[in-house]
């Protein structure tokens, strides 16, 4: 038996460790994961009555269509349904684009750090990615990675704000890249952490989806809506675009449940406010304390902030696991004293500040 050759060499994907394991190994009865940019404040409560109302039809196979949700974006959001495909995620709809548009010897483009899931699904289809670190303030180099395009250029992948960096692209910049780029090539603009934006600067997807044919949007249930275990998210963009990627989609890609609880808690207007809001003052707040400790962090406009903990980011993410608090840290960033951490509710976020003060004075510079 043998694998794709392309294949052979990816690692299997890591998750961070669950809550109930860090306690059972280290023999803490409280911890606290700021690791994965879920919503400390869970999910709208319209989201639990539409899954219990629904519970019955478990043993029915979902719309695999998702045609009142579709019907229910498309409203909103002003666009066409044949201009939505929903996923298991929106990693689900990543990995279809890769699938749907990118053949081997056939070139990608991203930023470094992004989110590895770009990377993941190009090489799983044997293209060839095209690499571009972000600039200093962690940002997109958009230039430098406009001169990457060439004939043989597929698809370039722009996460906005940043996942791991939290740095945001603002309109004018997109706008200037969308109007340089060629038309052959698809451009995925990853916007997971659109509804936490508290700026004027943020870039309307909608608004160039009506100027440019080869732009694709990705959008999540799992983030501000709280939805992240029932794996939806959703593209949105011109309709031969959507139907290349709805012709790799699998039949039942979605649950009934995550279907009607997304359609919850999309009309939740309130709930979301509320997070933005909360999010926003949790940012503030910890940027504060790292104001106070000379600690050097990204703009942050999701739901995490990138901090330098100017000594080594493995030992202050394991010196914190010892205190109960999960962060993130990854070498393959490139940033090897740079943590990443999620913004919790104002009490986790204490907690946290509280850990990460203590664990500078132990971890030396
Ligand atoms: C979290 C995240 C996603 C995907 O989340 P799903 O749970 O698969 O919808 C996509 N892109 C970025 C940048 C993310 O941070």
């Amino acid at each position: 038996m043998q694998p794709k050759k392309n294949i052979v060499h990816l690692p299997v994907y890591q998750p961070g460790k669950p809550i109930d394991e860090v306690k059972r190994e280290l023999g803490l009865t409280e911890v606290i994961k700021l690791a994965s940019n879920e919503n400390p404040f869970g999910y709208s409560p319209k989201a639990k009555e539409a899954i219990l109302a629904a519970i019955d039809q478990v043993s029915i196979y979902p719309d695999g269509g998702a045609v009142e949700l579709t019907a229910a974006l498309s409203a909103q959001f002003g666009v066409e349904p044949n201009q939505i495909i929903f996923g298991a995620g929106s990693d689900e709809i990543i990995m279809m684009i890769a699938r749907a548009f990118l053949s081997p010897g056939e070139e990608t483009i991203y930023a470094v750090p992004t989110f590895p899931q770009y990377r993941h699904n190009a090489e799983v289809e044997g293209a060839v990615v095209i690499e571009v670190p972000v600039d200093e303030t962690g940002t997109h180099d958009l230039k430098a990675m406009l001169a990457k395009v060439n004939d043989k250029t597929k698809v370039v992948w722009i996460c906005n704000p940043n996942n791991p960096t939290g740095t945001m692209l603002t309109e004018k910049e997109v706008k200037d890249f969308m109007e340089a780029v060629p038309k052959h090539v698809l451009v995925v603009l990853d916007e997971a952490y659109a509804e936490y934006n508290v700026t004027d600067q943020y870039p309307d997807g909608f608004a160039l989806l009506k100027q440019h044919k080869n732009i694709v949007l990705l959008r999540t249930f799992s983030k501000i809506y709280g939805l992240a275990s029932l794996r939806i998210g959703y593209g949105v963009g011109h309709p031969d675009v959507i139907r290349s990627i709805n012709q790799v989609r699998e039949p039942f890609n979605t649950t009934t449940f995550a279907q009607k609880a997304a359609l919850a808690a999309a009309s939740d207007q309130a709930f979301i406010d509320f997070c933005r809001e909360s999010n926003a003052k949790g940012i503030r707040q910890l940027q504060a304390k790292f104001d106070e400790l000379g600690l050097p962090y990204f703009d942050a406009h999701g739901n995490f902030i990138m901090v330098d903990v100017k000594r080594s980011g493995a030992a202050v993410f394991q010196a914190l696991l010892r205190k109960g608090i999960i962060i993130r840290h990854d070498p393959s960033w490139g940033y090897p004293t740079k943590i990443r951490v999620t913004v919790g509710s104002e009490e986790q976020n204490n907690k946290f500040l509280e850990a990460l003060e203590q664990v500078l004075s132990e971890v030396t510079v």
